[in-house]
């Protein structure tokens, strides 16, 4: 199974880990399914060999993954003064790097990372990723982190003794990565995975229901709002957008994540190939950028909204005013640049 880093980088990584050791693990910014799932995993594993460990987030996390096993102890470090959060987590031996390979993805918080002396390491899927740690378990086939972290504790020879509430973190990070093993990131050693994951004895369907069937009328109200109001379809272009201003987010009481699942429903729409979201939040614009087959998303993030990605998933910024963002990616789009007609 292994094909994304040697058994030399598991050695040392097993090395690192002979006694107990102060550990952080730390993920992106606006952590998703995979970034909590896989760090949450790693979490449980290394407290359960003895270690001492902390778990960050730049920012809060989802409401509707506030059921995972272990969050509660996620420490939310926008919620803290830096000089707190160095003393906590300053002088730890090891840092690991969860589902993101560029710095700057801690927005706020890149701070622990510049100036921690810690002996780092990556986990990870995303692409091109930055050198900024000493150990990588890296590999953009992978359909989310948590498969690259699955095949770490398989190479140490850990994956007969994950137990439930690992499983069931791993677990939520394929099935939120790959929307119910939906998307084309899908492959059979996800599958494999998923199996081995649901034999350490997880409930698959509960965890599903969970992510998936535990709304707030709230949301709901609020996904038929954005559906009948804030969608903009531009058939001739194969794309979709939706809108959502800072008073939606008022109006509807949304909590962090609600937003989630939005694009795919303009993505639903027949002859679509690229959806987005538009989110007002703070000072800035939010996208989040959804494709089918080649149309690039990551590019478009990476290229002209400060972000990046994957192909068919990936999000970005901009500190343009909505309306003018809007007529940015509306431009693009009309530009041909991204071939929307020729697919
Ligand atoms: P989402 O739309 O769910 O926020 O993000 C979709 C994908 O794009 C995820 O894989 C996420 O990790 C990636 N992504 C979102 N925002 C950014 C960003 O600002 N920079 C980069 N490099 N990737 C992002
Ligand atoms: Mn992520």
């Amino acid at each position: 199974m292994l094909d994304c880093f040697s058994m030399y980088d598991i050695s040392i990584l097993k090395e690192k880990l002979t006694n107990p050791k102060r550990i952080a693990v730390i993920m992106h910014t606006n952590p998703d399914g995979d970034a909590l799932g896989t760090g949450l995993a790693l979490t449980l594993f290394l407290k359960g060999q003895g270690h001492y460990v902390n778990i960050i987030s730049p920012t809060e996390y989802p409401t509707f993954l506030s059921w995972l096993p272990e969050i509660k102890s996620v420490i939310i470090a926008e919620n803290h003064t830096q000089e707190a959060l160095l003393e906590q987590l300053g002088n730890v031996d090891l840092l690991f790097c969860v589902d993101f390979s560029s710095a700057n993805r801690l927005r706020a918080a890149e701070f622990i990372l510049k100036q921690s002396n810690a002996f780092k390491v990556v986990i990870d899927h995303h692409t091109e990723p930055e050198d900024f740690a000493d150990l990588f378990f890296w590999d953009p086939k992978a359909a989310a982190s948590a498969e690259v972290l699955f095949q770490v504790f398989e190479a140490l020879g850990e994956k007969e003794k994950l137990t439930p509430a690992i499983a069931t973190c791993l677990y939520t990070g394929l099935v939120t990565d790959t929307n119910s093993f939906k998307n084309p990131n899908t492959t059979a050693k996800t599958h494999r995975i998923a199996a081995d994951l649901m034999d350490s004895g997880l409930n698959a369907f509960e965890i599903q229901r969970l992510i998936y069937d535990n709304k707030s009328l709230n949301r709901l109200n609020f996904f038929s709002f954005a559906i009948s109001q804030r969608l903009v379809v531009l058939p001739e272009l194969h794309a979709a957008y939706f809108v959502i201003q800072k008073e939606d987010y008022k109006r509807y009481e949304l909590q962090c994540g609600d937003t989630e699942g939005l694009a795919d429903y303009a993505l639903s729409l027949e002859g679509t190939l690229l959806a987005a979201v538009l989110k007002e939040k703070d000072d800035n614009v939010y996208l989040s950028l959804r494709s089918v087959a080649d149309v690039p998303a990551n590019l478009i993030a990476k290229k002209y909204f400060n972000g990046g990605g994957h192909k068919n998933a990936a999000g970005g910024f901009s500190k343009l005013s909505l309306t003018e963002t809007v007529d940015q990616l509306e431009k693009l789009l009309k530009s041909g640049l991204f071939n929307l007609n020729h697919q």
